[in-house]
């Protein structure tokens, strides 16, 4: 790898929040010279999370758009998508004939949602859920009654089923698997969540998959026939990583990146869901698909451009989900080998899971347990083996004892 060097013009490829975080971190900063941020979209840019949540439930697009006040003197090129990368060159193509030259390229495309050929002809409207135009055609099938079936039991469609139920849909729910949430949960907060739905009603298929559609019913694989309104799929993401994969850049669905944020091409960083980068705590390379790897990637990467001195990337993954009244808070890895529970793992309850592997915390899940997240947090990335008895019990003062050096 060369050394993480800033020469402009600086172009960063997608305007999502990677890029909004990258392009206020080299602003605030000091940088001068000349950024354009290339963007597919014809939308100013906006906030994702609120896409399955508030957005779906308000519909007030003003209120989800991101602060661009640190962004100054930026160009942006909406409705505008990259086609191609010359790194020999330097040179970016843009769909409208356009070619733009760089010293500085980024990588912020961020990731696209997997599609399910069987229902592709299907009569009713089949949707997956990334934009603000997908999360408007959601909410405009979201009346009262209307029959939802969600295609994938993970955080998107388990976030979409709660707010949809909230807005009197009936909702079903197809997991491929034999839980919730696998990619992303351990069995047991899995478990609550499972229970939590099941209470307002939905109805979750475990272990199914579509194999098709007759007339307005959705098929399962059976024999279930599902009348359907509106169908949302949730099925997982892949990476935007095709204009690298094209230029000769190390790519695995997702473009590989260091603690600096460099891809295998001198020039050319990534940011963002798009990258594939080593999590701290599993210590393997992986796609890290949170709205804090984006906003803390993007500025880290923007800092140490700026000044080699500064500390490299290398944030603890985490990420929230909202579902009814359930706040989720997961860091770290989400199943070790081993399980503590702090408190009453149940519905409506407010509860910890600390995952172990080997003796070593490798994650931590809150469940309506804001407080202490913070300092469970902290408890990731540590060699040394906790106390199990006192991690275990929900009355003692984690903040105390870390500062006490009591737990390790
Ligand atoms: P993106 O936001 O995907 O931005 C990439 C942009 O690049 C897109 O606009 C794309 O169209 C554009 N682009 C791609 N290719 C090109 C090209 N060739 N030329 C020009 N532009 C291009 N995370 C949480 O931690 N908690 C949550 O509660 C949460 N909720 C979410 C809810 C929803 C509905 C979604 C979709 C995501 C949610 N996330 C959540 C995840 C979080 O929003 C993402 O991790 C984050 O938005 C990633 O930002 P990004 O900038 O890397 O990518
Ligand atoms: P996911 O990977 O979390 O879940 C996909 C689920 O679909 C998995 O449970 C998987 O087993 C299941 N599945 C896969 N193929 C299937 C099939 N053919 N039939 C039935 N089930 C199938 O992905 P997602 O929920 O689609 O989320 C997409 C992206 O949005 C991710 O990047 C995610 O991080 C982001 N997001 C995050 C949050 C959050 O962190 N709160 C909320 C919403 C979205």
């Amino acid at each position: 790898m060369t050394e993480a060097v800033l020469q402009g013009p600086v172009v960063v490829l997608g305007g999502g929040l990677a890029a909004v975080s990258f392009v206020g971190g080299l602003r605030s900063g000091g940088f001068g010279g000349g950024i354009v941020v290339v963007s597919d979209e014809v939308e100013t840019p906006y906030d994702r999370p609120p896409l399955s949540k508030e957005f779906l439930r308000e519909g007030v697009a003003d209120k989800i758009r991101l602060d661009l006040s640190r962004a100054r003197d930026v160009e942006w090129l909406r409705g505008t998508p990259a086609c191609k990368v010359d790194t020999p060159r330097r040179e970016v193509l843009l769909a409208d004939g356009r070619s733009l030259g760089y010293g500085t390229l980024v990588f912020a495309t961020g990731a696209t949602p997997r599609r399910l050929p069987a229902l592709q002809d299907a009569p009713m409207p089949v949707i997956t859920l990334r934009t603000l135009d997908d999360a408007q055609r959601i909410r405009a099938g979201l009346a009262p009654g209307a029959r939802l079936v969600v295609i994938g039991g993970g955080v998107i469609g388990l976030e979409l089923a709660a707010t949809a139920r909230g807005l009197g849909a009936t909702v079903t729910v197809i997991e491929a698997l034999d839980r919730l949430m696998n990619r992303c949960a351990s069995g047991t907060l899995a478990a609550v969540v499972a229970r939590s739905h099941l209470e307002r009603g939905v109805d979750i298929r475990l272990g199914r998959q579509v194999t098709g559609f007759d007339g307005h019913a959705i098929v399962l694989d059976d024999g279930a026939r599902l009348e359907a309104d509106l169908v949302v799929v949730g099925i997982g993401v892949v990476a935007n990583d095709e204009l690298a994969r094209a230029a000769d850049i190390a790519c695995d669905d997702g473009i590989f990146v260091d603690r600096l944020g460099r891809t295998t091409c001198p020039g050319v960083y990534a940011i963002g869901d798009v990258t594939r980068q080593r999590n701290p705590v599993s210590g393997r390379f992986e796609r890290i698909e949170t709205w804090s790897n984006a906003q803390n990637q993007g500025l880290a990467v923007a800092r140490t451009l700026l000044d080699p001195t500064a500390t490299p990337y290398a944030d603890i993954p985490w990420y929230w989900s909202d579902q009814y009244d359930l706040h989720i808070q997961v860091a770290g890895v989400s199943m070790g080998d081993d399980e503590i529970v702090r408190g009453d793992a149940s519905v409506g309850a407010k509860f910890s899971l600390i995952q172990l592997h080997r003796g070593r915390v490798v994650g931590v899940t809150c469940m309506n347990n804001v407080r202490e997240f913070s300092s469970l947090k902290r408890l990731l990335g540590n060699e040394a083996l906790p106390d199990r008895a006192v991690l275990a019990d929900p009355g003692t003062d984690l903040r105390k004892l870390l500062a006490a050096r009591r737990i390790f």
